[in-house]
């Protein structure tokens, strides 16, 4: 198996950060009982994840950039993602972030961990005289569970002949996660494909990861999903 054809799709908020950025700044800067209302309305399905987002803006009345800026430095990333990052550079594995958070604390952070050089996808947060503005660039209001439709992002970086890995662990995945061959998943992602019959990895960290590729780059040939195929081919045909 050629190893530069192996591409991994990894969310950011709650995988590679421990803690869910964005959630933490809604929490501490929105009122926050109402924030916690609006988050669990989302993963209620009474709401779709942009309603989710621009529901947590208006609850935010005015905000002090500097504060925000020491919570997002405050936070820090999984340790074990920067080996995992070693260990796809060492086997020419491509990978690329996709979330459905905010470009504001994705790219402060990785810029921290010298990580900027990793592409990204998210949506986009400003900061103008204390007021907060979002804007989703890539919204798709076919699919509800992200602002930012992941799956396209998959389709647009990889091709069929690709082997694609999905990393996640929360509700903007659960979509995305069924267009890559192989899902490693924790938490919510975890509960949604045990419950939809989905096969994945479990994992707890990265280094677990890791591990999983190792074995599956001593194979002659890796097995590529057949769902995932077809979820792919719909997609181009829906285009
Ligand atoms: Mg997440």
């Amino acid at each position: 198996m050629d190893a530069s054809k192996i591409k991994v799709f990894v969310d950011f908020d709650g995988t590679i950060t421990p803690k869910d950025i964005g959630r933490e700044i809604f929490l501490t800067f929105g009122d926050e009982q109402k924030a916690e209302e609006i988050i669990s309305n989302l993963h209620k399905g009474i709401i779709t994840s942009r309603q989710c987002w621009e529901e947590l803006i208006a609850n935010v009345h005015s905000i002090d950039e500097k504060k925000i800026i020491d919570l997002i430095d405050s936070i820090s990333i999984d340790d074990s993602f920067i080996s995992f990052v070693e260990f796809c550079k060492s086997n020419k594995i491509d990978i690329y972030i996709l979330s459905d958070g905010f470009d504001f604390y994705i790219e402060r952070v990785l810029q921290r961990e010298k990580l900027s050089w990793i592409p990204f996808y998210s949506n986009i947060l400003r900061i103008d005289n204390g007021k907060l503005s979002a804007y989703f660039p890539y919204y798709n209001p076919d699919f509800n569970s992200s602002s930012n439709p992941k799956m396209q992002h998959i389709i647009d970086n990889s091709s069929d002949e690709d082997y694609t890995i999905y990393i996640g662990d929360g509700n903007s995945d659960k979509d995305a996660a069924q267009y890559c061959d192989l899902i490693f998943a924790k938490d919510g992602l975890l509960k949604f494909c045990e419950l939809n019959r989905i096969s994945f990895f479990p994992y707890k960290n990265f280094n677990d990861i890791s591990e999983t590729i190792r074995r599956l780059l001593s194979k002659k040939r890796l097995r590529k999903s057949h769902q995932a195929m077809l979820k792919r081919k719909i997609a181009y045909e829906a285009e």
